[in-house]
């Protein structure tokens, strides 16, 4: 039996000590408070237990090796949060309150920001709470906003090794309007196709591609690449738009690669794949080399030569080098706290 220590912690197990928490009613958003994590107080008829109102987003903050701290992008992820909360007709947050919440927590928090290749991952929520349950068709009118910290180690704990994905043809991760949202309920609906994908065939994620056409996974977007090109889906309702996805295209591009955003088939990834590279990318991973693919009734499919493609590899660095300042930060996308 291994005892898990923080190190080894699996990711999003272990938070920090403090969050910040702010409450809308009565047509406003109230001052926020920070508090010791813990259980909170909730109506049972609150509307995000019965019809789903809640949505959430991830980033993190950095440790650079002169102990200072840095936050990856967090406007936009803020305003991501507000985007979903208009999707889902919630109350929206207010952009600067919650910047002061975010980086209140990871001032107070600084001690528990993990050395590279750590980060704290930082985890705002949004819930609908207005006490209800008849209101399937009525917007909540109360809200609960809370910013929780978690310190994560290396994600590749015992080395990066390639993923195996399963190509799903028929089913959706979610309703096709509501894929640009990061809501919870697309979680649990991609949940059954994954864990029975996972059981039949041995994959890590599922790929997603209704109608023959390449989407996502459950938490990551998909990109194609090849020396000097990158392939990666169009932006469109139908996915998440990874804030990781646009720096590393807007990286690519000044790195010289051509990038093409557009809707493109299985036919086609399984055509690139013969001799290019596949990935995933998210703030949990930064970018992950695919392997494997697997197709319906079990088929495997090797990706390039099956391993973690150069140019998967060298995109991989040029972003952590940003994000740890070993390399200038010349899109303005860190804020020190
Ligand atoms: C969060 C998420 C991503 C990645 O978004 P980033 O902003 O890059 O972290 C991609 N797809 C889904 C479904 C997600 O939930």
């Amino acid at each position: 039996m291994t005892s898990t220590t923080p190190q080894n912690a699996p990711f999003g197990s272990i938070l920090t000590d403090l969050m910040a928490v702010a409450t809308y009613q009565d047509g406003q958003w109230g001052a926020h408070s920070l508090r010791a994590v813990g259980p909170i107080e909730i109506h049972p008829a609150a509307h995000a237990l019965h019809y789903g109102s809640e949505c959430f987003e991830g980033f993190k903050a950095y440790r650079w090796s002169d102990g200072s701290v840095h936050v990856f992008r967090m406007d936009r992820h803020i305003e991501r949060l507000r985007q979903s909360a208009r999707s889902l007709v919630l109350p929206e947050p207010d952009a600067a309150q919650l910047a002061e919440m975010v980086t209140t927590v990871v001032d107070r928090c600084r001690a528990a920001v993990p050395d590279a290749p750590g980060a704290l991952y930082l985890r705002p929520m949004l819930f609908g709470t207005m006490p209800n349950i008849g209101a399937a068709a009525t917007p909540s009118n109360q809200a609960c906003l809370i910013v929780l910290a978690s310190p994560v180690w290396d994600y590749f704990a015992g080395g990066a090794k390639p993923l195996r994905i399963y190509v799903e043809e028929h089913a959706t991760r979610c309703a096709s309007h509501l894929g640009v949202v990061k809501t919870g309920g697309n979680y649990a609906a991609a949940l059954g196709p994954t864990l029975t994908a996972r059981r039949a065939h041995q994959v890590d994620q599922v790929l997603f591609c209704p109608q023959g056409e390449v989407q996502e996974t459950g938490a990551a977007n998909f990109l194609l690449i090849k020396p000097g090109r990158i392939l990666t889906r169009g932006l469109d309702s139908t996915f998440l738009h990874g804030v990781t996805r646009d720096s590393l295209l807007r990286m690519a591009a000044d790195m010289g690669y051509q990038v093409e955003e557009r809707v493109f088939t299985i036919a086609e990834m399984l055509d690139w794949v013969g001799d290019g590279e596949a990935a995933l990318s998210g703030t949990a991973a930064v970018l992950s080399g695919v392997g494997t693919l697997v197709r319906q009734g079990g088929a495997e499919v090797r990706v390039g030569a099956g391993g973690i493609g150069p140019e998967t590899q060298k995109l991989r660095a040029a972003l952590v080098a940003i994000q740890q300042g070993t390399s200038p930060d010349r899109y303005g996308w860190l804020r020190r706290v």
